[in-house]
């Protein structure tokens, strides 16, 4: 088809969502993916979870792990704090392209720093690079293989402190039994999961909130 399934995200979100209006643009993606295309989004349903995460903890600095085309990262900036910061990370660059004009047509691309690379090298960088001592707030969603290799990584780098929450999408669909093993069973996180459904469609899925307990 000579198109990407971002791509054709994108153009939808440019041709039917207001420019400079977030919600629009979320629903626009909702819209799309429910009617369309199905993608790979957090969704509405979990979103109303993640939103809810991200109002009770107020957090300063939130780490997403990733970005594909921006849906989750807008639902999360919209809801921040002047002066807090939110820094996602994305592998596959034509994604991190997508993403970055989705945060553009929603006016948020100067709420939102974007790295391009694998989790596993970034994360050690990310105390220099970017002046930040830990996150408040990490939302897991990239290859499911990785949450647990990833919050181990987190943790050893000194990016966690106490109160610090985990919130892991796709824990049970297409799920992550080691990551769940392991927040469930250690006495460093206290671990919750919230009953939901797969973005756009009524398979069963949840997510799994962690606060790190220090
Ligand atoms: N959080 C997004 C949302 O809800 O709108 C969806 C993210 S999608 C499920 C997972 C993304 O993680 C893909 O774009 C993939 O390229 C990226 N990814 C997978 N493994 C990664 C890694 N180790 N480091 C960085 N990005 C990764
Ligand atoms: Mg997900």
């Amino acid at each position: 088809s000579g198109t990407t399934r971002p791509v054709r995200i994108l153009k939808y979100v440019q041709r039917c969502a207001n420019s400079g209006d977030v919600l629009s643009v979320i629903s626009a993606i909702d819209a799309y993916c429910s009617k369309v295309e199905w993608a790979m989004n957090v969704g509405d349903e979990k979103g109303a979870i993640l939103d809810a995460v991200v109002l009770e903890t107020r957090p300063r600095y939130v780490l997403e792990l990733g970005t594909y085309c921006g849906y989750s990262t807008l639902r999360i900036a919209h809801l921040l704090a002047p002066g807090a910061r939110l820094i996602t990370l994305e592998m596959n660059p034509h994604y991190a392209q997508v993403a970055i004009e989705m945060f553009r047509h929603a006016g948020l691309d100067a709420q939102v720093e974007l790295l391009v690379g694998s989790s596993s090298a970034l994360i050690p960088q990310l105390r220099k690079k970017l002046d930040i001592e830990k996150f408040d707030l990490v939302f897991i969603d990239h290859w499911k293989v990785s949450y647990l290799p990833d919050t181990k990584l987190l943790e050893e780098c000194g990016l966690l402190k106490a109160g610090s929450v985990l919130l892991a999408d796709n824990v049970t669909c297409p799920g992550a039994p080691d990551y769940l093993q392991y927040v469930r069973n250690s006495p460093r996180y206290q671990s919750q999961y919230f009953p939901a459904r797969l973005e756009y469609l009524q398979v069963e899925d949840g997510v799994e909130k962690s606060v790190f307990l220090g």
